[in-house]
């Protein structure tokens, strides 16, 4: 029933009446003490758009248009808590449209509603702000984990953050700190790759670019850190798979990026699909009361992924209804229900404490904590921006930070000298990924898959395009795609053109996709990638390997027959130029990988497995055989190392020591360097880490400039998870290698005391 006085809603009133040195706290605490256990329950549910249009939720749209019943049933009879996402497959909204619907909502929900309280949009952000028209798509995160470069990631969560509200879109479903632990699993792309050192920086810096001074900010959007936990280690490689992690593994390497990210004030967290040790994670009381919330100390709010309360009945099978499920969840710590399709868990989530079964203040904490995300946000005062305040939406400043990122991410695995190649030489450029910006793209990318193909931007290049563009004369860009995804188009056509061509460039790639249709069963380059390599190759030309795919695809057989291997990852809306500057030598390569790139099925392990994984007794390599290591990236020009030294051999209790390093550009190009600084722990009460990282510095030289990198080591990086899962440090000998390159670092052995 609206208890309405003068079309006030209550929250107004009680806004009004607190004095200007009123707390949010108190605020919400009147709030929460007004609101009737249906309007709590309704605060914690989150639903799709599609819900509240008309027609069935996944039909294909080409407008927006709203369902009269549903809406005034949702949002002004419930007042719903939250509202995710667009519509399937997108009907793409620029910023005013956005803007509109977000009037729509919000002025329905503080106007029409009897507590007056508004909605909180959240949006897969995942390279950009993705679902808003003319928005800038950028490398997604694995090839902004290659950059090695955490301001620049700043800079592109800062951007999409802008870009995002300026579509009145306050809440991103990003970054994600998984840890992409099987090589196989498909959403590699989205993550920062394997290392736990790695993601816990990008991660920070994300965080740091997308919420900014302040989220009261118009331009800042609060973060949801996703998938916790446990995500990217699917036992079989596939998404929503079960995995297998021991509690030591969990804290070793699981947990850290969310650590960090809590630290750096994420506002909130989505929950793992997928079960841990037989455990959905949204079920998971351990995992989330008393790891996050509990030892984190968590004050923000936990989301369930999509229809996970649904999926603990039909997927899982821990329970057998959706009203137990949603009981269970919640009393796991679960505040915010992504539940797209209706508003079922309402009355689940009523009857829940009518019974009993889930407690009062249970509910008023998660109210409470979705409230003061809105506070935050400013949502109450501000629900929507206004989209003429946003004129740099897609602007030249964005592109070029864009083009910038994806430059930084390219990495170049192989170089016999063959690039860069010179302009104005007679070059074939073919292969599934040559001459599509939706492969260079991916999924999320206007559509949630990035398969159709309508979103392309004509002011945008393919590869093909852009090399055609730097490569000046008439008919020296010779054009034949050749094969698709997993099978041959015409190849022989390929081979023909090949006849005329100084140079070969093959673009090899895999298909736009991410979640369950992104899982493969195989690892290898598809063998129609491969065979038109291998025809290429006995033409005897020097072949350049582009490789756009999240995933690192094993190419032990045609990697002998290309003369250069460029990693682009997914490297987004720029990615073509930044492609072709990279091959003609505009720019110098500086990315770095961020994961293992595996030679053999048999041996997909990270970087910093166990000795014990890959070792004989006799300590000779027993099977750790990578294409190339974590960490690989080439440059145009080279760089030396020298002067490795410390203040002390040994760090002593809770002491430190100070580590220089003098790096030096010794070729005749200006270019970056990332030094690594790893550290092994030579004997300890576990089988220790190959070695693990524990800094990352990046640097610009010139010819002939040297520079010296310092670091400070203290006994936090000398820890690790003992068997009684705690972190600790075990006095001993550990040794330190400094490296561009992995494979040839600069070593030091120090001794901890305590
Ligand atoms: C994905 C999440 C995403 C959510 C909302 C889920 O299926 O796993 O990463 O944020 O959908 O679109």
């Amino acid at each position: 029933m609206k208890v309405k006085l003068f079309n006030i809603s209550i929250v107004s009133m009680l806004l009004f009446s607190c004095t200007p040195v009123s707390v949010e706290e108190d605020k919400i605490n009147a709030i929460i003490a007004e609101m009737t256990l249906e309007e709590k329950a309704a605060q914690m549910l989150n639903l799709g758009l599609p819900s509240v249009l008309t027609g069935e939720y996944w039909d294909l749209r080409t407008s927006i248009e709203y369902d009269s019943v549903r809406f005034t049933e949702y949002i002004e009879k419930l007042n719903v808590g939250s509202i995710h996402n667009t519509v399937h497959p997108h009907y793409l909204s620029d910023k005013e449209e956005w803007h509109g619907i977000l009037k729509t909502i919000q002025d329905a929900s503080l106007n029409n509603t009897r507590m007056g309280i508004p909605v909180i949009y959240g949006i897969d952000n995942i390279h950009g702000a993705n679902y808003v028209k003319n928005s800038v798509m950028f490398p997604h995160q694995i090839g902004l984990a290659a950059t090695r470069n955490t301001e620049l990631v700043a800079e592109t969560a800062k951007i999409t953050s802008y870009e995002s509200r300026a579509a009145s879109l306050p809440w991103t479903y990003n970054p994600n700190a998984d840890i992409s632990f099987s090589p196989l699993w498909g959403r590699i792309a989205e993550s920062f790759g394997e290392d736990p050192y790695v993601v816990s920086q990008m991660t920070e810096s994300y965080i740091d670019g997308s919420q900014g001074e302040s989220l009261a900010d118009e331009t800042s959007t609060a973060v949801c850190v996703k998938h916790y936990l446990g995500y990217g280690a699917g036992a079989n490689g596939k998404d929503r798979a079960n995995a297998v992690i021991p509690e030591g593994m969990l804290r070793q390497l699981f947990i850290p990026p969310f650590a960090k990210a809590i630290a750096s004030g994420a506002m909130s967290v989505m929950v793992s699909s997928n079960s841990v040790n037989g455990i959905p994670c949204h079920a998971n009381s351990y995992y989330i009361n008393d790891i996050l919330k509990g030892e984190m100390g968590f004050e923000g709010v936990v989301l369930s992924d999509f229809s996970d309360v649904e999926f603990l009945v039909e997927a899982h099978e821990v329970v057998d209804n959706k009203k137990e499920a949603t009981w269970m969840t919640i009393n796991a710590g679960l505040d915010m229900i992504m539940n797209p399709y209706d508003a079922d868990i309402v009355d689940f989530i009523v009857e829940g404490v009518t019974s009993g079964a889930v407690s009062q203040e249970r509910i008023d904490d998660a109210v409470r904590r979705i409230l003061q995300l809105k506070f935050r946000l400013n949502l109450f005062d501000k629900p929507y921006s206004d989209p003429n305040d946003f004129p740099k939406i897609g602007s030249a400043e964005h592109i070029e930070t864009n083009y910038k990122a994806a430059t930084e991410s390219l990495t170049l695995l192989k170089n016999d000298g063959i690039l860069p190649l010179p302009v104005g030489k007679k070059i074939l450029v073919t292969g599934y990924a040559s001459n599509s910006l939706n492969v260079l793209n991916g999924a999320w990318s206007r559509t949630f898959l990035g398969q159709l193909p309508d979103f392309n931007d004509s002011s945008k290049q393919t590869i093909f395009e852009a090399i055609k563009a730097t490569n000046k004369g008439v008919g020296n860009t010779l054009f034949e795609q050749g094969t698709d995804y997993l099978t041959d188009v015409n190849t022989a056509a390929v081979v023909r053109k090949a006849k005329q061509a100084d140079y070969i460039v093959v673009c090899v790639g895999e298909l736009p996709a991410t979640e369950k249709p992104s899982d493969i069963n195989e690892l290898d380059l598809p063998s129609a990638q491969q065979d038109l390599i291998k025809k290429l190759s006995k033409l005897g030309k020097p072949i350049i390997m582009v490789m756009v795919q999240g995933r690192p695809r094993i190419i032990r057989d045609v990697e002998p027959l290309s003369n250069a291997i460029l990693m682009a990852y997914l490297p987004g809306q720029e990615g073509g130029r930044a492609i072709a500057d990279v091959i003609f030598g505009k720019v110098n390569p500086s990315g770095k990988l961020p994961y293992t790139y595996p030679k053999f099925t048999g041996n997909m392990l990270p970087y910093y497995h166990k000795k014990t994984d890959i070792r004989s007794i006799y300590w000779d390599y027993n099977g750790f055989y990578p294409q190339y290591p974590f960490g690989h990236g080439l440059s145009y020009t080279t760089f030396a190392l020298s002067n490795f030294v410390a203040d002390a051999d040994t760090i002593m209790g809770d002491g430190s020591i100070e580590l220089k390093i003098n790096v030096k550009n010794t070729g005749k190009r200006k270019g970056k360097a990332t030094v690594e600084l790893f550290i092994r722990d030579l004997i300890a009460s576990v089988v220790p880490d190959v070695k693990k990282l524990i800094r990352f510095q990046k640097i610009e030289l010139s010819p002939n400039e040297e520079k010296t990198i310092s670091f400070t080591l203290n006994t936090e990086h000398l820890k690790f998870v003992n068997a009684k899962n705690e972190w600790v440090v075990e006095p001993g000998a550990f040794t330190l290698f400094a490296g561009i390159d992995p494979d040839n670092p600069m070593e030091m052995n120090i001794e901890y005391k305590n």
